[in-house]
């Protein structure tokens, strides 16, 4: 298994992540992918650069180093209704959007009715892409019912082997949301939300590894091949689908 993109990357506008820009889009380019989003914090969570940075994307080219670069952003679930803390304004022009839920932004332990409240209420949001490493123990959802929201609403789900490295609790409830994925026709994401270079070429092989053990399908996987790749973006509506498909069909 290999994948052709990494969906969620973060660069050094966070001062804990190690990499320039141009130093991930030629990481990404040496681990043969030809896509990379990158998706800093936005800024409630500490750490995160200034709003200003995701409204900026024209100051930027859509292909560097050969990678066609998505301009997005991981935005911070803020309540239990599904609030983020980046305007629609900004949401909208942001070509991959990835909403997670950082316990900085929302603290304490949530009940799964609130859980599912919250992700219920962000499969209606139409400028949201991708659900951020979702399976946290202490964030626990139904998978069955709200994954069928999120297959039904186009929301892809990401399976982050970040988590796998630091997020630990929550590794059997990967295979428990994947078999729900499968099971109700969501798509996923298979991404490394590398904060370095290093990172983004050597952590997803453990995921691989899950998702041949689970035998998951490769047309749910949204980075599997470009062809799905551009026919999600064309499925979410998002501005870039268009000029993307020009580049990698
Ligand atoms: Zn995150
Ligand atoms: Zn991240």
């Amino acid at each position: 298994m290999q994948m052709i993109a990494d969906l969620h990357a973060h660069t050094l506008c966070a001062t804990h992540a190690f990499q320039t820009m141009n130093e991930m889009a030629a990481a990404a380019k040496a681990a043969g992918y030809c896509a990379l989003a990158i998706t800093d914090h936005a800024p409630a969570m500490p750490d995160a650069p200034h709003i200003w940075h995701f409204a900026n994307g024209n100051a930027l080219p859509r292909v560097l180093d050969d990678v066609v670069m998505l301009y997005g952003a991981e935005t911070n679930v803020m309540d239990t209704k599904g609030g983020l803390d980046l305007p629609q304004g900004h949401l909208a022009g942001l070509d991959w959007v990835v909403a997670s839920i950082h316990s900085p932004c929302v603290p304490g332990l949530l009940t799964e009715k609130e859980a599912n409240r919250i992700w219920l209420a962000i499969a209606e949001n139409p400028y949201v892409d991708c659900i951020g490493h979702s399976e946290q123990e202490n964030y626990r959802y139904d998978y069955d019912l709200v994954t069928k929201a999120f297959a039904k609403n186009h929301k892809v789900v990401e399976l982050n082997a970040g988590s796998f490295s630091v997020r630990k609790d929550g590794i059997p409830n990967m295979k428990k949301l994947l078999t729900a994925c499968m099971e109700n026709g969501c798509h996923i994401a298979v991404d490394s939300d590398a904060h370095s270079a290093w990172r983004l070429q050597t952590a997803l092989p453990p995921l691989y590894a899950m998702l041949e053990e689970l035998s998951f399908p490769q047309d749910l996987i949204v980075n599997a091949t470009r062809e799905n790749l551009v026919k999600e973006l064309e499925l979410h509506g998002r501005r870039c689908a268009k000029e993307i498909g020009g580049i990698l069909l």
